[in-house]
């Protein structure tokens, strides 16, 4: 059986094949990319390259980025950050996977790779971290240096947004937005004003997680001829999905044509359809990544889109989901697990969905815990569960979930006990349900 595959047409592959052929050439020599192929014992070989054995190329992971380390990185980089620095900066990923923490990266600025961003000139970035939002000031810096158009960006904290702003925001008179769907759905629950507030703004651009059909709609209800694009972009290896408006309409959010600059593979394809995300980011040269395991699990369609483009992805979720990102709050395995701790004697297996719910036209977050208890448990006992989950788990780093429900920030914890969890090679504990 053919557990992987690249997620290109027989044209592409074609079109493509010494363009990868010369990048991986070029790469194989980078202190970077030797020392990782080195330790695999391969030796990439120019002359006989074919797309049949690129999967012998060795993957890469987060743990080969710390154990071969952001010196070797810098090395080979050196000349191209000296010559534009304003482009580049250092940036953590979130650590989501549970087998490292978070990892520093060089990253260029350069992130979105939908042209219709080149249209855009007054940014309003709305993110709680603050590298996400240096990250696009220096796209924007990158843009207004290499085009002759003004451009302007600023920067808020979505959550720490007050009325104060309110004049400072609408004299901006920005014309987009870039955030995270929680960001949009946080300040629009939030804001009843919010369509006031950004009168001007005709595209609002997602990124980061992902959408849920009540999030995609809120934020279309609140922004009238606004344009929602999402793309799928991660941290380390930029645009890996691009959003498609015909896409969309057919399949719902989360679906994506791969980027053509990437060879994206699916790998360890389980029964149904279902692998690992793997990319290949050949630009800049010394910044690429090869064969990169993202951890997020999707699913690939062959098909012929209005657009033009021949197959869609499905983003299914992650592989380790660790943070679940909610309407200004933070969902995370190991805080679920350190609770289960003090609850140890009665849970056997547990699974967490995080949804949202809507209430008079604001969205709210919803944790339901699936719990397959050691013994059979009665309502008294489920009740206590219910009490400790809701005393002891916290969702902001000082408010637990029962302090949030009671100020209606969040839903009141469900609990469903269930017999048994169904056998899924890819084990997946904690998930965002879409619908
Ligand atoms: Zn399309």
């Amino acid at each position: 059986m053919n557990t992987s595959l690249i997620l290109k047409s027989e044209q592409e592959l074609k079109k493509d094949r010494i363009k990868v052929k010369n990048f991986l050439s070029h790469a194989s020599k980078l202190s970077f990319w030797s020392s990782h192929f080195d330790k695999n014992n391969y030796k990439f070989d120019y002359k006989n390259f074919r797309w049949e054995n690129f999967n012998q190329i060795p993957l890469s992971s987060k743990k080969d980025f710390i154990s071969i380390g952001l010196a070797q990185r810098l090395s080979d980089t050196k000349n191209i950050v000296r010559s534009n620095t304003y482009r580049f900066m250092l940036k953590p990923t979130a650590g989501t996977s549970r087998e490292t923490g978070p990892v520093l990266f060089l990253k260029n600025a350069d992130v979105l790779v939908n042209k219709s961003y080149n249209q855009i000139y007054k940014t309003l970035i709305l993110f709680q971290p603050r590298a996400i939002s240096l990250r696009y000031v220096l796209s924007d810096v990158a843009r207004s240096i290499n085009s002759k158009n003004h451009i302007q960006s600023l920067v808020l904290n979505p959550f720490r947004f007050k009325s104060e702003g309110v004049e400072a925001v609408k004299e901006f008179n920005g014309d987009s937005i870039i955030t995270f769907p929680a960001c949009i759905g946080y300040m629009t629950s939030n804001f009843r004003r919010a369509n006031e507030l950004f009168h001007s703004v005709k595209r609002v651009w997602l990124s980061g997680d992902f959408l849920s059909v009540k999030e995609l709609d809120l934020t279309k209800s609140k922004f009238k001829n606004v344009n929602v694009d999402i793309d799928y972009i991660t941290t380390e290896v930029d645009t890996i999905g691009v959003y498609c408006k015909f896409l969309r309409s057919q399949f719902g959010p989360n679906t994506y044509h791969p980027n053509k600059d990437k060879v994206i593979e699916l790998i360890d394809i389980d029964e149904n359809g279902q692998g690992e995300i793997v990319v290949t980011k050949m630009e800049p040269i010394q910044m690429s990544f090869i064969r990169y395991r993202t951890g997020d699990v999707g699913r690939w369609q062959e098909l012929k889109c209005k657009c033009g483009e021949s197959g869609v992805i499905f983003l299914e979720g992650r592989k380790n989901m660790d943070i679940i990102k909610g309407l200004g709050v933070l969902i995370t395995r190991a805080e679920i697990e350190r609770v289960i701790l003090m609850v140890e004697k009665e849970i056997d297996e547990w699974r967490g969905e995080v949804r949202e719910v809507e209430r008079n036209g604001t969205l709210l977050g919803e944790l339901t815990l699936l719990i397959k208890p050691n013994q059979s448990l009665n309502p008294r006992k489920i009740e206590n569960l219910k009490k400790t989950f809701g005393e002891n788990l916290l969702l902001t780093p000082k408010k637990t979930l029962s302090q949030l429900s009671a100020e209606k920030k969040f839903m009141p914890l469900k609990i469903k006990i269930v017999k048994q969890f169904e056998e899924a090679s890819k084990k997946v504990l904690l998930r965002k349900i879409l619908d």
